[in-house]
């Protein structure tokens, strides 16, 4: 008994690292038999976790990692709150629902009001409905015509890996354009050149994966314009706007690219990307009501009243919509405006010291109207380098720092680029840090250079 006490007394006075539960590894692949303290679990998970990259260095990804007190304090508060269940917490859903008409609004459609959208966990599944949407319609109209609905295709510049997913998934032909020479995106001509009356429907992204540029909409919708008058076809447009939609509204306002187009049918974006919401929420949005095929809507009763839901998930946070919408209000266009122009001023900065380093060639220099605040480079042909970018990527990581280095897709899988993503909570001054950094490792392999000297011919792609 008075064991017992003892220990239970230890238990509680000890220190977490003296305490008898930290003495030992924890169990990894199977459930512990015996309860552990509270803050002796979140003190092994929480340190487990410091082996992640710091996500603020993490230069590579698209999404937000830099977030206002006032946006975890929301999040904190929203925890529990299922966004599915509309019936029970109706302001969250009249906030989801405001939050799409003010994105049909930023994206010019004719009738914000009475626009059809949702919210989903990210652009992979407004993606998804979005394509769906494309093969319903496609195939409505096809039957209405007595022809075959066997064969549907889409057709796409070089895509996120969500659009292979949709392809694949739901067995359409995939006629992605592959990259030739200097061309890294999708131009009307490589479009026309695939349409046939198998196409469901035709996708530009305003902001490619792979170098950030903004895939020319305007000038493919006028393209398919011309083929409607010579042939009849009448096909479609779905912009992926993971990046660029949440972009191009407030820092390149002279795009044509939206709802303006009146074949643009349906739009989705990333609100965790530069919509600047946490993680775990994205948007599409249709043109018309029309334009959402009425057998893809269920109406659900057993959470209280009739709701209508298009979407692949049930239960979801309702923190990260709550935000999105607090993130309007906060900043509103001027807000907006000014966050993604001092992304784009330090990815402007970016390109212009990494060009001046003489080592590489500016792909994507990070300018507003040519993309999004991302700054691509290559290694200059015909010089030798000390290095290949999958080596100054490698080096980087000793300081932190997460810069990818990656190879192209087709048709330049010759071609190795790295790229550097500007988003909020990435300033001037931790840029020019970077910049230190990305000399030194320069300066570390011209005193210890990792590759043999090579040919002219060989150095444009030696680093594979
Ligand atoms: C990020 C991205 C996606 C996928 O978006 P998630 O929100 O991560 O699901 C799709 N398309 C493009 C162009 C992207 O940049």
């Amino acid at each position: 008994m008075l064991h017992h006490r003892e220990s239970v007394r230890d238990e509680m006075f000890d220190e977490v690292f003296a305490s008898s539960d930290l003495s030992v590894s924890m169990p990894k692949y199977r459930i512990p038999e015996r309860e552990h303290l509270p803050r002796h679990a979140y003190q092994v998970v929480s340190d487990e976790l410091l082996l992640d990259g710091n996500s603020r260095q993490n230069l590579a990804t698209f999404c937000q990692t830099w977030l206002e007190p006032e946006v975890r304090a929301l999040m904190a508060e929203t925890l529990d709150k299922n966004m599915i269940d509309k019936d029970e917490y109706p302001q969250t859903a009249a906030i989801e629902a405001r939050c799409v008409h003010i994105l049909a609004d930023l994206w010019n459609s004719p009738d914000a009001a009475n626009t059809l959208g949702t919210s989903t966990t990210g652009s992979s599944e407004a993606a998804m409905l979005g394509g769906m949407a494309l093969l319903w319609n496609w195939r409505a109209r096809r039957r209405a015509a007595g022809q075959s609905t066997d064969r549907p295709n889409l057709i796409t510049g070089p895509v996120q890996v969500c659009w292979h997913k949709f392809a694949r998934y739901w067995d359409v032909e995939l006629r992605e354009i592959p990259m030739e020479g200097d061309r890294f995106l999708m131009t009307p001509e490589e479009v026309v050149a695939r349409v046939d009356e198998n196409t469901i429907g035709v996708v530009p992204t305003l902001g490619v994966t792979y170098t950030g540029g903004y895939e020319p909409v305007q000038a493919v919708s006028e393209a398919l314009d011309r083929l409607q008058t010579e042939t009849g076809l009448d096909i479609p447009i779905h912009v992926d706007g993971a990046s660029g939609g949440f972009l191009a509204p407030f820092t390149a306002t002279d795009i044509v690219w939206d709802f303006r187009l009146p074949r643009v049918k349906s739009i989705n974006t990333s609100g965790h990307k530069f919509g600047l919401a946490p993680l775990g929420v994205g948007w599409i949005v249709w043109r018309d009501a029309s334009d959402l095929p009425k057998e893809l809507i269920f109406d659900v009763n057993y959470l209280g009243g009739d709701m209508p839901t298009f979407a692949l998930n049930f239960s979801r946070p309702g923190g990260q919509i709550v935000v999105q919408y607090y993130n309007f209000l906060r900043l509103g266009r001027e807000g907006y405006r000014k966050v993604h122009q001092s992304c784009y001023d330090t990815a402007m900065f970016l390109a212009d010291e990494i060009g001046k380093l003489g080592h590489f060639d500016i792909i994507n220099d990070g300018s507003p109207e040519a993309g999004i605040p991302a700054v691509s480079w290559k290694l200059k042909e015909g010089v030798e380098h000390p290095f290949s970018l999958f080596d100054l990527a490698d080096r980087l990581r000793t300081r932190g720092w997460q810069v990818p280095a990656y190879t192209m897709p087709a048709n330049r899988e010759d071609l190795a680029i790295q790229r550097i993503l500007v988003r909020a909570g990435f300033g001037r001054d931790e840029a020019t840090l970077l910049m230190d950094d990305y000399r030194d490792a320069i300066a570390h392999f011209d005193k210890h250079p990792i590759t043999v000297p090579m040919s002219e011919d060989e150095a444009g792609s030696f680093h594979h």
